[in-house]
């Protein structure tokens, strides 16, 4: 029986993988990838330490540095359930089970796509799924935020200190977000919204120049010229595995104690983007991650399970 078993090989589960190492707990890391959100992300330049580094790049860096401690790493594995029975934990995964005393859960989540074309080919090159991490890619130049939700209209009053223009595109016949973020849109010279719009295409050459919708009433074709789309149409956490041992919020992420990353349940602690963390970055994940394992080592030694 392993004393934590951490799911998820992104940057929450890769550094929990190395403080619990460093503190000599029998682990065993299960992930389908080391690859994770972070491994998409085309150009990184929030992570200290690294000016400008691609994703896959720091991914790798993360991993080479996992490896150097003693942990037991299962790669290419999936967690399909987790049970609690008599106090231990079960891990279920598409070819194994596993148990231990603890659990960390780290796997993240995946922003959800608007499945248009063009959005595939210029990821990176113009489309991106996070303001925080490509606001500089749009610097002094024209933007589209599609969703009207809370987040894509946090976007764009974000977008107004780097673009000259700025488009909010919804489906809906209106924005959904909170009225004092609508306030603040309808205050903002450089932000226009435009609602009932069906995006169906992005274009352009080597990088993004031109999104064509649909008018839902007129059903009239249109096109904007931008320089980049973001697409803020929410993300979906990976905790179907889960089950009741966890409570979700109204995002689908796992409720946790800020302070220590503990859940519901005794012994299974939950960190990175998968929780409901305010913020969703690879710096906050690391950070989350490290705390998650720290809480662990407490958790199995004011039981007297520790090593
Ligand atoms: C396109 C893009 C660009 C970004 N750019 C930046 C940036 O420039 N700077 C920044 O700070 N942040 C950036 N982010 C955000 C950042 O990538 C995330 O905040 C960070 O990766 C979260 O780390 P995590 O470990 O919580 O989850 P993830 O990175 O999502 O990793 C989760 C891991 O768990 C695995 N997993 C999921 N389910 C299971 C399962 N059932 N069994 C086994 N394994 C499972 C996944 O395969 C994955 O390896 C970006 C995000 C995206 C999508």
């Amino acid at each position: 029986m392993y004393d934590l078993i951490i799911i998820g090989g992104g940057p929450a589960g890769i550094t929990a993988g190395i403080y619990a190492a460093r503190k000599k707990l029998n682990t065993l890391l299960i992930s389908k990838d080391f690859v994770g959100q972070t491994g998409t992300a085309f150009g990184v330049e929030n992570y200290t330490g690294f000016e400008e580094i691609r994703g896959l790049e720091l991914m790798k860096k993360f991993k080479n540095h996992l490896e150097k401690f003693e942990i037991k790493i299962n790669e290419f594995e999936e967690v399909k359930e987790i049970k609690k029975i008599n106090n231990i934990f079960e891990v279920k995964t598409d070819e194994e089970k596993y148990s231990a005393k603890t659990i960390i859960v780290t796997s993240g989540r995946n922003p959800k796509t608007l499945e248009v074309s063009g959005e595939k080919e210029f990821l990176g090159r113009g489309v991106s799924y996070c303001v925080t991490c490509d606001e500089t890619m749009v610097e002094g130049k024209i933007a589209a935020v599609i969703g009207g939700g809370n987040v894509g209209l946090e976007a764009g009053l974000e977008l107004t200190k780097f673009c000259k223009k700025i488009y909010i595109i919804e489906y809906a016949l209106k924005v959904t977000g909170d009225e004092i973020l609508q306030k603040e849109i309808e205050n903002d010279n450089k932000i226009s919204v435009i609602t009932d719009a069906d995006v169906k295409k992005i274009k352009g050459d080597s990088f993004v120049e031109k999104i064509i919708y649909e008018d839902g009433k007129s059903k009239k074709i249109n096109q904007l010229t931008v320089d980049g789309v973001f697409i803020e149409i929410g993300a979906i956490p990976s905790v179907g595995f889960a089950g009741d041992l966890v409570e979700l919020n109204d995002n689908g992420e796992i409720k946790i104690n800020p302070r220590t990353c503990a859940t519901k349940t005794d012994g299974l602690f939950a960190a990175g983007d998968v929780a409901d963390t305010r913020d969703k970055q690879i710096i906050t994940a690391c950070g989350e991650g490290a705390k998650s394992a720290l809480s662990v080592y407490e958790y199995l030694k004011s039981k007297k399970l520790n090593p």
